[in-house]
């Protein structure tokens, strides 16, 4: 038996037992003339000390160096110095005797809590990072979400079925990774971007509440934190409506919530439309963990003579709260920060409520009164700072969203262990692109309009296709998507209108999706369903920003896997054997 206990393990409780344990050697420390060394593994850090009267015992302690493997048996004392900041740190072990299972040579950088090793070098030597806390704690809660997740769907009736990863293209907006077929030469695989079609197929089938932990592959450009394979919890359900499927889902999350975080979340999630969501928050996932909803006042401040605001599309105010004693040079910092690119105002208006009296930025053209009038309006009291941008509507709310995060984050109020759950409904359908001159599925081509607008879908006017809502909707966590779905279309005649919409001819439809818009032909249920990003609701449920911790082996931001060093080149005769075309053959050319 190698070891009779884990390192994390043994208490106060165990003194007097002879144990054995086995672990990686995080470090050796003399005092005085005892050895001691802190032995780990998965579990926990347990004390080993080794004293000079055992010779033997403790000539191989002091030549051992950080990151071996062994074995140590000993009898468990209590501390002397107790360690209160670990679990096992009422005890050590008195060694009897020590075996070295294997040695390691010095690792690159220290294995600890917090480590001197820099992202590359981690990354390279990824099983090394695995081994600290943090990184062992991150995929023990998605671990744990995992476990919770099958647990709960599992017990309100889904099943879990496996969806091929060798499929043909389908289309959620992103590049396709692809696959060549050696068996069919000149052919190839798309990896799935979802198992979208997959899952709607076995809602035909029958498999009305279907669920899977599914890794999916996008190639994108990667913006930070976004993964080329990543994780999804991806779930479709059959004589639903979306309030079904909404219920069913928050059940999950709240599950998860009490579950993994021992957190209630109480009452039901807030629903907000899109475009409201948009008008209060200038975005479409939302961040409730704080209030400083944002204000149209377009109206009530045009027609006085100053000509940016006269001439804009739209003015926005937000309320910063007890923020009033700003500083000009906070403010011309701020002014800066809505300038640059990423947020893209072209000025910052404020309005001071002073306890002396209000100040602004617009003095020149407004009474104190008139702005006294604003303030009320839109609930900014003494004390308070108003910020208001203004242009082009859609770019400024996007903007003045933009700028209301950032106060909250100034202002401390996204406080990642409190979590904010919603659902954002009613997307518009579609989008339209300049670029191409074509529309594109807001969502994914599967997704139904909504009843009411049916008539505008099959119009052939681009206006009224704009003003075209689906039944769609998205689950928003503390200002991150976290997942989205949709009710989709089971009607043959509308997902073939769908893609004539979408800009497919006839053959082309067909040659991409024939065999779905066929299988709507055999009977196919109402549907809908969702699907969650799990890294991402891992990371959220940490408490930490990029989702590359809770994946054991991820990529990279040029989507590099650097343990590996891939991807890489093959050689001539398997590229040829897949018929592409070998490099040699290239440079003959
Ligand atoms: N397949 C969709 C996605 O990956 C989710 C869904 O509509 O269920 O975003």
């Amino acid at each position: 038996m190698y070891r009779t206990h884990t390192c994390g393990e043994l208490r106060i409780s165990n003194v007097g037992q002879v144990v054995t344990l086995a672990g990686w050697v995080q470090r050796v420390r003399k005092m005085g003339s005892l050895n001691f060394i802190d032995l780990r593994d998965r579990y926990g850090i347990t004390q080993l000390v080794a004293d000079e009267h055992n010779k033997e015992v403790n000539d191989l302690v002091e030549k051992m160096g950080r990151e071996w493997v062994i074995q140590a048996k000993g009898e468990v004392i209590e501390r002397q110095s107790k360690n209160s900041k670990i679990e096992t740190g009422e005890i050590e072990i008195k060694l009897h005797e020590v075996t070295v299972l294997n040695a390691a040579v010095t690792p690159p950088f220290t294995i600890e809590e917090n480590t001197d090793g820099g992202e590359e070098i981690r990354a390279q030597y990824r099983y090394l990072d695995l081994r600290r806390a943090p990184l062992k704690r991150a995929l023990e809660l998605r671990h744990k979400m995992a476990h919770e997740v099958r647990n709960y769907l599992s017990n309100v009736g889904f099943m879990e079925i496996e969806t091929p990863y060798l499929i043909k293209s389908t289309p959620e907006g992103a590049r396709d990774f692809v696959v060549p077929s050696r068996m069919n030469p000149g052919e190839f695989y798309a990896l799935p971007q979802s198992p979208q079609t997959f899952k709607q197929l076995l809602m035909v089938a029958g498999y009305d509440k279907y669920f899977q932990i599914v890794r999916c592959f996008r190639d994108e450009d990667l913006r930070a934190d976004r993964q080329p394979e990543f994780t999804q919890i991806d779930c479709e359900m059959s004589f639903v409506e979306r309030e079904d499927i909404l219920n069913t889902f928050e059940g999950l999350a709240k599950a998860l919530f009490k579950n993994v975080l021992g957190k209630e979340i109480q009452g039901d999630f807030p629903r907000i439309s899109y475009a409201d969501a948009m008008e209060f928050y200038g975005s479409d996932k939302p961040d409730i963990r704080f209030d400083m909803k944002m204000n149209t006042v377009t109206t009530l401040l045009q027609g006085n003579g100053f000509s940016v605001f006269d001439t804009a599309e739209y003015i926005g105010a937000i309320v910063a709260k007890g923020c009033a004693g700003y500083t000009r040079k906070q403010l011309d910092e701020l002014t800066e920060w809505v300038k640059r690119p990423q947020v893209g105002a072209k000025g910052l208006v404020y309005i001071k409520l002073n306890p002396d009296g209000i100040k602004s930025s617009i003095d020149k053209f407004y009474t104190p009164e008139q702005l006294k009038a604003v303030a009320d309006k839109i609930g900014a009291q003494e004390g308070d700072l108003i910020l208001m941008l203004s242009g082009e509507k859609k770019k400024m709310q996007g903007a003045l969203g933009t700028l209301r995060l950032e106060m909250g984050n100034r202002l401390g109020l996204r406080d990642n262990s409190v979590y904010a759950p919603l659902w954002v409904c009613d997307f518009p359908l579609l989008e339209w692109d300049d670029e191409t001159q074509r529309f594109y599925a807001m969502h994914h081509p599967f997704t139904a309009p909504k009843p009411e607008d049916m008539e505008k879908f099959f119009s052939n006017r681009k206006e009224d296709l704009e003003q075209v809502n689906a039944n769609a909707y998205d689950f928003v966590l503390n200002g991150t998507e976290v997942g989205g779905g949709s009710i989709r279309i089971h009607d043959s005649k509308i997902q073939e209108r769908m893609f004539e919409v979408l800009g497919f001819s006839k053959e082309d439809a067909d040659y991409r999706f024939g065999f779905i818009i066929n299988a709507f032909k055999y009977g196919a249920p109402p549907h809908g369903g969702i699907a969650f990003g799990f890294d991402r609701f891992c990371s959220l449920f940490g408490g930490q920003e990029t989702i590359r911790d809770y994946i054991a082996f991820p990529k990279n931001n040029m989507g590099r896997d650097v343990m590996l060093d891939a991807p890489s080149l093959i050689d001539n005769a398997q590229m040829e054997e897949l018929f592409l075309v070998s490099t040699a053959k290239r440079e003959e050319k």
